[in-house]
């Protein structure tokens, strides 16, 4: 059916525009695409126009047209950029009726909608896109991200580095992501003659602090973890307003230099980590596992021994098997230096989205000379493991926002408790008073100042989905008790101000 949508697409495309050329259409089972050049350009509005249209043409076809992208011709960068249509079909009017319904709650959990909204994040035409700026509000939330990601991987024995953005080519010649990753390097020069890397991945960076000293069998395994910014060159017409395509992305990022008998141990660790970390998300649920081998007809495309690769892949099938992870193998999904394990999530359109990863490479620490000094006083390679548990900051907190629509928990909300007073005449004094008494003990707190209507600051408090609305007057005053509500429910709860500090304490310690 996609087929004839297609020819039928390209049918009115040719009546309602002019001067049609560089056109291709093409199909598969899920959608179907119409790419041109125009003379004019082809918007969202014009969508319902072109769905009737084609219905006219064939009425047993719905159709809905999803989106208009510019993208290169031939997917060439140095092309010009066309437009690509595309749309998807359905077999009756309730099908469509239930896919539209789908759609309007997808937006609803837009993280791009709900970012906005909460003041968490924004793009600027100067800094341009595919380059997010956090807000106060929204480093706030990757700040508590970051200290809860490196307070758990603490207990699985990591320690934190921190390296710089920029590195020589070389580094990353010797590790091969130079020619893996060409064009999707950003190369940074200088007129005093410097030829910089701004770095793809942080693997090469940790195996210098691994070499930067001698290293016994009795040291290993060696963990390091770093959230840094990575920086990747995608196709400008890839990225936009959103955090799941980016320049600049933030990657939670560690690795762990171990000796052969320790790899299984290890990833097993790993796993474990990734499995503490999205349970106390409450995430767990929603996943699966892809063990992702390589691509067996094109072995060339991979670092390092076919021996060593047979090995790796059994280890993780072990592991698989071992935790129950139900991995399903996927061919050619393999990074450049080995076999891993691929913990996938789904977004609010229902697409997978890949976050955790573990992922076994014999190869780099040979290509950098990396060893270790073993029971018997001679030289060792060591195995590294490469694992992203929180990954890009950037996709995680898309995941979190449109999972959770914004109502993040308690210890990640940029505000934790909003105080409004019942009559600023009245009650500002004892407001400022139990401000400063939450500030001593850590807690993120606003005050409303603004000049509303007690009504309008509450609704305003649930919009910005704060967790606890304080509300403060006579008797909260002249008894010293504190009146709230929790985001979500319309009761109202009193307690003293001892009482209730507990209460906050144990409400941001859950986990
Ligand atoms: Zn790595």
């Amino acid at each position: 059916m996609n087929k004839k949508c297609c020819e039928l697409l390209k049918q009115v495309i040719n009546k309602n525009y002019n001067n049609i050329r560089l056109d291709s259409m093409s199909y598969n089972d899920d959608e179907f695409y119409y790419e041109f050049k125009a003379d004019e350009q082809v918007s969202e509005k014009d969508f319902s126009q072109i769905e009737s249209e084609i219905r006219k043409l064939d009425n047993s076809i719905y159709v809905k047209i999803l989106r208009v992208s510019g993208v290169y011709y031939n997917g060439n960068a140095s092309n010009e950029m066309i437009n690509r249509v595309v749309g998807k079909s359905f077999s009756s009017q309730e099908e469509l009726d239930k896919y539209n319904e789908f759609l309007a709650e997808a937006k609803e959990r837009d993280h791009r909608k709900i970012g906005q909204e909460l003041d968490l994040f924004c793009f600027s035409d100067y800094v341009g896109a595919g380059l997010p700026l956090y807000t106060p509000r929204g480093t706030i939330v990757k700040d508590a991200l970051q200290k809860e990601i490196e307070r758990i991987c603490k207990k699985y024995g990591f320690q934190k580095v921190s390296c710089p953005s920029l590195a020589d080519i070389s580094l990353f010649e010797t590790s091969g992501h130079a020619k893996k990753f060409n064009d999707e390097l950003f190369r940074v020069e200088s007129p005093k003659g410097h030829k910089f890397v701004l770095k793809p991945v942080q693997c090469p960076h940790h195996t210098q602090i691994f070499a930067s000293k001698l290293r016994s069998y009795k040291d290993l395994p060696i963990r390091y973890m770093e959230s840094d910014k990575q920086y990747r060159a995608e196709l400008p017409g890839a990225v936009g307003n959103s955090l799941s395509r980016v320049y600049a992305i933030t990657v939670e990022d560690g690795h762990s230099f171990c000796r052969r008998d320790q790899v299984k141990q290890e990833v097993i660790n790993m796993c474990n980590l990734i499995k503490d970390f999205y349970s106390r998300m409450g995430l767990w649920e929603n996943h699966w596992v892809s063990l992702s081998v390589r691509d067996y007809n094109h072995q060339e495309k991979y670092i390092g021994s076919k021996k060593d690769w047979d090995i790796c892949e059994q280890i993780l099938q072990e592991v698989s098997d071992e935790l129950g992870l139900n991995a399903k193998k996927c061919e050619g999904e393999a990074a450049l230096y080995g076999p891993k394990l691929d913990f996938m999530f789904k977004d609010a359109l229902g697409r997978d989205i890949q976050i955790p990863t573990v992922q076994l490479d014999f190869a780099m620490p040979k290509r950098f000379n990396l060893f270790y000094i073993d029971e018997k006083g001679e030289k060792q390679t060591p195995v590294m493991v490469h694992r992203a548990v929180l990954g890009s900051y950037e996709r995680f907190l898309a995941l979190l926002l449109e999972q959770f629509k914004g109502v993040l928990p308690i210890w990640l909300s940029p505000v934790q408790v909003n105080i409004i007073p019942i009559n600023m005449k009245y009650h500002d004094e004892y407001c400022r008073k139990i401000q400063q008494l939450l500030e001593d003990e850590n807690i993120r707190v606003e005050y409303d100042i603004s000049k509303e209507q007690l009504g309008k600051k509450i609704r305003q408090s649930n919009i910005m989905k704060n967790p606890l609305t304080l509300i403060l007057g006579d008797n909260e005053r002249d008894n010293n008790l504190i009146s709230f509500r929790k985001l979500g429910s319309e009761e109202t709860k009193t307690m003293s101000i001892a009482e209730f500090l507990e209460f906050i304490k144990i409400e941001i310690n859950k986990r």
